[in-house]
């Protein structure tokens, strides 16, 4: 943030504000933590803040301070749709764009308040006073530690805004190997702990709560995995029927995809998990290198995110999704080999 925008916020923090914070539908650990940190920061100053989610978290993330607290838009609609109408300031985090929230969309556009944006996507769109956006962080969560420091306020950090934001931090980089993760970052996370945050704790809540049922999920996927050689990629379909079977729970395919990259020489790895509720099938993709799957995703799946993590989505079934992902791959060969 430039000194300009330090003095709005400011400024726009220095009265009682009725403050909405929104992360993007499906959330993640670090749309929660981030939204959560700031949350308790914002409290904690006397403000009047929520925190309304587009849909539910996942499990294993519920465990998170505040997390009770969060409204579910789906679940709680009249509630959640009253606050963002009398909403003097509401902050966006870990989206680029308001279609991002699903459902809420139209509510937000018709919102009177004031927006701010924290975001490490690219593309960000205009819709905020102030746009806090830079697409090199690691993670929102790590955005909000750096505007709570703009603010001059990192003494503030109580134990349980560093446990939300050291969880962002720790999901959004692949447990800090994902090339977003800095010098930084590591100083940041240190900071963190100094203040609180069990880093030890954070990793069995987030990653060691397996159901049998996702493990026997998870060995299904794998043995579903396609691995084509030629264009040093790797997809994985899950279909409605299989998640069924395995009593598919939110938040359980979480990290699947990351196999693929775990094949050697495989730079581009993919899943197509099929939900017949909305009729779609939801794609996550993620490449190592310079092949950007943002592009990708954009190009040919309604997607986006990041070079090297992105989402999309398709309206074709599966078989014939993974067939139009397969044909598209001759067109990228050079970047795919390079
Ligand atoms: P994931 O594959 O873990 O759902 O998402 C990876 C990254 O891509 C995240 O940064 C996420 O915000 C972004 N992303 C996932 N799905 C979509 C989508 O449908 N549209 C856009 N623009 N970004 C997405
Ligand atoms: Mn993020």
């Amino acid at each position: 943030m430039n000194s300009e925008d330090i003095s709005k916020i400011k400024e726009l923090l220095s009265v009682p504000q009725k403050i909405v914070i929104i992360p993007h539908k499906n959330p993640d650990g670090d749309a929660i933590g981030s939204t959560l940190g700031l949350w308790h920061y914002l409290k904690n100053n006397g403000q009047d803040a929520t925190v309304i989610s587009p849909n539910d978290a996942p499990k294993f993330l519920k465990w998170m301070p505040g997390s009770a607290d969060i409204l579910n838009f789906e679940a709680e609609n009249s509630q959640a749709k009253k606050a963002i109408t009398e909403a003097t300031l509401i902050f966006t985090l870990d989206f680029n764009h308001l279609g991002r929230v699903g459902q809420m969309h139209s509510f937000l556009e018709e919102a009177t308040a004031t927006f701010i944006m924290i975001d490490h996507h690219q593309e960000p769109s205009d819709y905020a006073l102030v746009t806090y956006s830079d697409v090199t962080m690691s993670s929102t969560c790590e955005m909000v530690y750096n505007f709570i420091a703009y603010l001059d306020d990192t003494s503030k950090i109580t134990p349980e805004i560093a446990n939300c934001l050291y969880t962002g931090i720790m999901t959004d980089t692949g447990s800090f190997k994902f090339s977003s993760t800095t010098s930084k970052t590591h100083k940041i996370v240190a900071e963190l702990i100094d203040k609180g945050a069990e880093n030890t704790r954070i990793h069995n809540l987030v990653y060691d709560t397996n159901s049998p049922s996702r493990l026997h999920l998870l060995g299904c996927a794998l043995k579903n995995m396609v691995i084509l050689e030629e264009f040093n990629t790797a997809y994985i379909t899950l279909s409605q029927d299989e998640l069924d079977t395995y009593k598919y729970q939110k938040g359980d395919t979480e990290g699947f995809v990351n196999y693929g990259l775990t094949l050697n020489g495989i730079r581009f790895a993919v899943i197509f998990i099929e939900n017949k509720e909305e009729g779609i099938i939801k794609i996550s993709f993620r490449s190592e290198g310079d092949f950007s799957v943002n592009e990708f995703a954009r190009a040919y799946f309604h997607g986006g995110g990041h070079n090297n993590a992105a989402g999309g989505k398709s309206d074709l079934s599966l078989k014939e999704t993974a067939d139009y992902f397969v044909n598209l791959l001759p067109k990228h060969l050079k970047e795919l080999t390079k």
